[in-house]
Formats: C-alpha cells, sequence, structure tokens
C-alpha cells in the first residue's frame, strides 16, 4: 500500500488540518447529512480551496494550480472526501483548465484561467450529441467561418452542470476531412448568448443536472478557439484520459464502506443482533473492501508512471464496479432492514418523514446516480474495446 514519505505525511497532515479548521462547515455538515449542495455552497467551497491555493489542482504553477505530485493530489484527493467536503465540480477546473493552460493563447489564460479559479465562471462540457456519442468523431456540430467569427449550429446533450454553466466547451467540425477525427476543434461560447436554448433532463435519481443544449446560429468570435482549428481530437483525447482518471474517488469508497458498517451496527438482523454481525452483509462487504485495494494499489502504481489510455480505461471499468458494488450493498441494506427508501426530489424526505433516518433516502439516490457511470465519460464496452485494441497491437 501507499508509504508515504516523512514530507508527504506532513503535507497530509496540513490537508487535514485545513478541512477541520478553514473550510466551510456548513457544506461539511450538508454533505454528511447527504443534502444536495447548492452553486453558493459549491462557490463558497471552491472559494475556501482557492484562497489557499489548492483549488488549481492538476494545474501548473505559472497560471495558479497546485503544480503536485501525482500522489499529493491523490493525498488531497482522499483527504477532501474522508472529510466529507464537497468534489471539486470537474468541467471547469480538472477538465477544461488544464487544457486552457497548456493550449490555449495568452489572452484565454488571463481572461478565463482566473475566473474558474475565483468562481466567477463555471463551465459545461459540450461533446456529445444525439447522433455522437461513444462514436464521438461522428459529430455534426458545426463552426463555419464568418469573417473574425464562427456560426454554430447543432445539439449537445447530456450535458452536466448546465444548469449552472456560464459557459460551454463544444467540440465542433470546423471542416470535413478524409479522416472524421479531423477538422473538428474546441471552441467555447457563453450560454447567455443569443440562438442558444438549454431544456433541462429529468434523471432517475430526481436530479435534472443534464441537458440538451440547441445551437440556432449562435456567433463567437474565432479566438475562442482553443488551440489550433481541426486539432481538437488529440485535445479531447487528453481530456477524456484525465476525466476517466478523475472518477476514482479512492476515499469516498472507503469513507462508505466505512459508513456502512456504522449503520449495519444500528440495524436489527433477522432473529437476533445487528446486521454488522450478518454473515452475508460481512462477506459481501469484505469483497468490496479487498477489491477496492485491489483497485488502490493499482492507481497508485499507475500514478508513479506515464497513464495509458488502456490503464485509465481499465481503471474507470473497476472504479464503477466498485461504486456500484457499494451502492448496491447500502440498498441491500436498506431493503433487507425495511427502510424506506422516498424519492428525495418528489418530496422533501427529511420534512415528510422525520423518523426516517436519511440512510435509506440517500442509498435508492447514490444506487441510482451510480448507475450512469457505466456510460458517462465513454461506456464500459467502449473502455474494453481500447483495452483490447491495446492488447492486440501488444501481440502484434
Ligand atoms: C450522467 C451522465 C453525464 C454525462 N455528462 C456529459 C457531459 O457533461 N458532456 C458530454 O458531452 N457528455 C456527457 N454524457 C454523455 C456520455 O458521454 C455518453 O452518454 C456516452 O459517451 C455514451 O454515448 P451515448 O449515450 O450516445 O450511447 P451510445 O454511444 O449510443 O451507446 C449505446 C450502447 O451501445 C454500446 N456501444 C456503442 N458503441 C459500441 C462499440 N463500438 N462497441 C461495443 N458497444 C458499443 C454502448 O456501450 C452503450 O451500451 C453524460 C452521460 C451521462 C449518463
Amino acid at each position: 500500500m501507499l508509504k508515504l514519505t516523512p514530507e508527504e505525511v506532513a503535507f497530509q497532515e496540513e490537508v487535514r488540518a485545513f478541512f477541520a479548521r478553514d473550510y466551510p462547515a456548513h457544506v461539511i455538515a450538508k454533505n454528511k447529512a447527504g443534502q444536495r449542495l447548492t452553486k453558493q455552497d459549491h462557490i463558497d467551497a471552491q472559494r475556501a480551496l482557492n484562497a489557499r491555493g489548492w483549488l488549481g489542482v492538476g494545474w501548473p504553477r505559472d497560471v495558479g494550480g497546485t503544480g503536485w505530485t501525482p500522489i499529493e493530489r491523490y493525498i488531497f484527493d482522499e483527504e477532501l472526501e474522508f472529510a466529507h467536503a464537497a468534489g471539486i465540480i470537474p468541467m471547469a477546473v480538472i477538465y477544461i483548465g488544464p487544457i486552457i493552460a497548456a493550449f490555449g493563447s495568452e489572452q484565454q489564460k488571463t481572461e478565463w484561467l482566473p475566473a474558474i479559479l475565483e468562481s466567477r465562471s463555471f463551465w459545461a462540457q459540450g461533446y456529445s450529441e444525439p447522433e455522437a456519442g461513444s462514436d464521438l468523431a461522428s459529430l455534426r456540430f458545426s463552426a463555419v467561418r464568418d469573417g473574425d467569427d464562427y456560426i454554430l449550429n447543432g445539439t449537445k446533450i447530456w450535458t452536466s452542470g448546465a444548469h449552472w454553466a456560464d459557459w460551454i466547451f463544444c467540440l465542433a467540425r470546423t471542416s470535413r476531412e478524409e479522416r472524421k477525427q479531423q477538422g473538428i476543434s474546441l471552441i467555447c461560447a457563453p450560454l447567455g448568448l443569443p440562438g442558444i436554448r438549454v431544456h433541462p433532463i429529468r434523471l432517475i435519481d430526481g436530479s435534472d443536472e443534464l441537458a440538451r443544449i440547441e445551437f440556432d446560429n449562435v456567433r463567437v468570435p474565432i479566438t475562442n478557439r482553443i488551440g489550433d482549428e481541426g486539432q481538437a481530437w488529440h485535445y479531447a483525447n487528453v481530456l477524456l484520459k484525465t476525466e476517466r482518471l478523475s472518477y476514482a474517488h479512492i476515499g469516498s469508497k472507503k469513507r462508505d464502506l466505512a459508513a456502512l458498517l456504522d449503520q449495519a451496527a444500528k440495524l436489527p438482523a433477522r432473529g437476533s443482533g445487528t446486521m454488522d454481525r450478518d454473515p452475508a452483509f460481512r462477506f459481501a462487504h469484505a469483497r468490496i473492501e479487498a477489491r477496492l485495494a485491489a483497485i488502490e494499489a493499482s492507481i497508485l502504481r499507475a500514478l508513479r508512471g506515464e497513464i495509458s489510455m488502456a490503464t485509465a480505461a481499465a481503471l474507470k471499468i473497476a472504479c464503477t464496479e466498485c461504486a456500484q458494488a457499494i451502492t448496491g450493498l447500502a440498498i441491500d441494506l436498506a431493503g433487507r432492514s425495511r427502510l424506506p427508501m422516498l424519492d428525495r426530489s418528489v418530496a422533501d424526505w427529511a420534512d415528510a418523514a422525520p423518523a426516517v433516518a436519511p440512510f435509506g433516502p440517500v442509498a435508492l439516490q447514490s444506487y441510482l446516480f451510480e448507475r450512469a457511470q457505466t456510460i458517462y465519460g465513454g461506456s464500459t464496452e467502449v473502455q474494453k474495446n481500447i483495452i483490447w485494441r491495446a492488447l492486440a497491437g501488444m501481440a502484434r
């Protein structure tokens, strides 16, 4: 397992003390109680991190980033999750921020990056389209040059966080080339522009944090393009690798597994005793714990070297299955204990049923939401294709 150097131990203690002392307590309290966070909660949380210089994780130092080593980043993520702090909303900070830092113009770096760090602007990721998800390169969203502008037309779908976002970064076709991966550009637009309509999509877990976004002759300056025209496939792949690794959440998995044991100790088992003594529950719990330990070891090994697309794909599948096993076990525990699992979106369950511990409703919502991890960031089947291509290439 992870052997920390004395400097890393000191850093870990510093991070732990920060979350205990200098981080908004109301955000931690809400998260612990399983309540949904508001945009203002996220702003408070991100500003506290930024005040400490710890929001730009994965960004280079010269643009306000932490410049952390992968292990320091890992320690930070784990402590954040142990503390029940808010996850950093990834679209701006984790996904597009490092791409702007690496490939953006000086103007983009000086305007967009500080606004992200100060939580003045939130971003959304406009990759998927109704006919282009797994086969992203077949996208039809178009950007046509008109003088110093692009005219954007098309539809983006499954856009997370669009209800809070001020900006969107889009993959757009700027020319038709022989290979469909060519001729795609990365173009950004403020979501308030004329011609943009955002339609929320209701999800199975009761949230409506996804949207379909229509662009009808939307005009943006060509200076809103990140990097070279037609080269976005490369930037998109750099981003997707980061995105897949960002789903690991080892700290919250450990935290949730420990919380499951605590919860089981409060629930009566059939016959006598409590559920934490139930052999079937203990066995299922131990299996997941062992799996999580193996995943953590693999991630730490991967972090020490260059991570290939195939490794990122394998880790994404493993983390997805582990998250789903944990939320599945929580549902099993709540169900066997006959806990009500109200829909948090139709009734404020805390008011509607004050006698009900939040465990049941939160377990249900988490269970339903984790199903989506099989799909977002590239589906499990598509990750398996990536792994197979890498293996076949090695065998040749
Ligand atoms: C919760 C959530 C949040 C999301 N957030 C965003 C976001 O912020 N921005 C964004 O751009 N997108 C987002 N997405 C979209 C996501 O990236 C796509 O849903 C995903 O890439 C799959 O595309 P699709 O839905 O079009 O399914 P399809 O590509 O149509 O796939 C349908 C089924 O066919 C399988 N399949 C497809 N191709 C192959 C193949 N070659 N081999 C084997 N099986 C295959 C898939 O595995 C899947 O089971 C989000 C999705 C979800 C669920």
